[in-house]
């Protein structure tokens, strides 16, 4: 649909204007500093930071009821910047130029109800939002629009120039990271930093595929993120790991978007997010609040962090209920197939903190949650999720295993409704998919394949076939024929085929 064809009251209020005053805002000290320097931590105290709009407060004087408008007939319209994660502009980043927004393709997933069969199985309705269907696979590409719409705002204002975009990575950040730099060359060059072995074949091929440089550094995720700190504070680089704060805005657009699916009505609604560097879980929050002050959703619905009981420090931290005794103690992790949460010291800590405190108490109870789950949990769910239409990653299934064990809990009740994010494709962790198939699991995992889940190829070459075809080396006449009824006949019998 064409603007001139929306109605009059609207038309003013639909293509976004550059506005607003954005500051970075530390968590520890408070103090506030101006975004035309890229900051990742503050240079008084150095604490994480947050970005705020200093006039938050204009966006209030538009109701709820007309937000609601603004962003159903941007829908209808076919401008690039306003397809992804700008259609939320004026929450995500005011003063970045509609010109200036980097689009791929991000946001905005399907979501996708779970059959009968799961909603049996759980005793619960819930949905899949297939963040898989993101351009580089994962959710990690909202946040990533976000960070490099602003790097091209300060290329094309002049702030800076020849920008290297750098992050240590579980995989998926690099991914997004490398794919988006890779939009902006030759302006935007792009290095990732991986745990040597810790990130899947299909994930080390993306960076590469992109053109990034790509480096493999021994450890965990935890030891490259300190290298890339080294890095960012000795040299000019653009840090592209969540710490940097427009990661997390433009990561807010996944609420943003389960609002605007649900047609802004989200009572009873639960949102399970898995938790490795907390970034998401950070967005997630935040997101809902912003909505929420504006007044464009009238209920902020439930949250429920979940964790692997390998990489579980989240979790740990919320099993104190007395908030002053609550200390954050970094853990050691174990392997998981949650492998993008594989984080014992996520760099978003202070910001959860934060914002679980503030979601609490705008919601007048408790509304986020916290919940571990076993690697079995995780496979077996993941894999059943799938055998059930859905794309789920290990993470989706890590989350689905949690959903099911907070009803176990009483957390979740069996009117509520969930929303689960399947934060990757598949395929991207298909190899974990194949360990539980051939039963090749370390044992570290504990993790026992369920022969009912478990599926492999059945190769075909029945014994008294003698000849079968070859690339290059086709098989003719009666040789074809005997081929193709004795292949025939053997999967018939295996599937166990009635005769028409
Ligand atoms: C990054 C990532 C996570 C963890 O998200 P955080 O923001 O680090 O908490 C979960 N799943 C997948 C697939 C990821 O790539
Ligand atoms: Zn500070």
């Amino acid at each position: 649909m064409k603007l001139n064809n929306f109605p009059e009251e609207i038309k003013p209020y639909i293509i976004p204007k550059a506005k607003g005053e954005m500051i970075y805002r530390c968590l520890g000290c408070d103090r506030e500093f101006g975004i035309k320097k890229l900051l990742y931590t503050c240079p008084d105290c150095g604490q994480v930071l947050l970005i705020y709009d200093k006039n938050i407060n204009l966006l209030k004087e538009i109701s709820g009821e007309t937000w609601r408008s603004i962003f159903d007939y941007r829908k209808m319209l076919t401008i690039p910047a306003l397809k992804g994660i700008y259609r939320y502009h004026e929450f995500i980043g005011p003063v970045i130029p509609m010109d200036d927004v980097v689009y791929l393709g991000e946001g905005h997933t399907p979501v996708i109800k779970a059959n009968t069969f799961l909603q049996e199985k759980t005793g619960l309705e819930f949905y899949f939002k297939n963040d898989g269907q993101n351009p580089s696979a994962s959710f990690k590409d909202r946040g990533m629009a976000s960070a490099f719409s602003y790097i091209n705002f300060l290329v094309k204002k002049g702030f800076i120039s020849d920008v290297l975009a750098l992050c240590a990575s579980t995989g998926d950040t690099s991914a997004a990271a490398a794919l988006y730099a890779g939009y902006m060359n030759p302006n935007v060059k792009s290095a990732v930093l991986l745990p040597h072995k810790k990130v899947t074949p299909q994930q080390l091929s993306q960076p590469l595929g992109s053109g990034a440089s790509v480096f493999e550094v021994p450890g965990v995720f935890d030891d490259c993120m300190k290298v890339v700190e080294v890095l960012s504070e000795k040299y000019n680089v653009a840090l592209l790991n969540s710490k940097n704060a427009w990661r997390i805005l433009g990561q807010e657009s996944y609420s943003y978007e389960i609002a605007q699916d649900f047609e802004y009505d989200l009572k009873k609604k639960v949102i399970v997010v898995p938790i490795g560097n907390a970034g998401n879980i950070t967005a997630v929050m935040s997101g809902f609040l912003k909505f929420f002050e504006a007044g464009i959703i009238n209920t902020l619905p439930k949250i429920l962090g979940v964790q692997s009981v390998h990489a579980n420090p989240v979790y740990r931290y919320y099993l104190e209920p007395d908030v002053k005794k609550r200390k954050f103690i970094p853990m050691t992790v174990k392997l998981s197939v949650a492998q993008a949460a594989m984080i014992g010291n996520p760099v978003s800590m202070p910001r959860v903190i934060h914002l679980v405190d503030l979601y609490n108490r705008m919601s007048g109870k408790q509304n986020v949650f916290f919940i571990e789950v076993t690697e079995q949990a995780i496979m077996d769910w993941e894999l059943l999720a799938n055998r059930n239409g859905h794309i789920a990653c290990t993470h989706g299934g890590e989350s689905l295993a949690g959903l099911v064990e907070a009803k176990k809990k009483g957390v979740i009740k069996s009117d509520d409704s969930a929303v689960i994010d399947s934060t990757a494709h598949a395929l991207k962790f298909s190899s974990f998919q194949q360990m539980y198939f051939e039963k090749r699991f370390p044992p570290e995992f504990k993790i026992k394949p369920d022969p009912k889940l478990v599926n492999l190829p059945v190769f075909i070459h029945p014994k008294d076939v003698k000849k079968v075809p070859a690339p290059g080396k086709p098989l003719t006449g009666d040789d074809f024929d005997m081929f193709v009824n004795r292949v025939s006949d053997e999967i018939a019998t295996i599937l166990d085929l009635k005769k028409v």
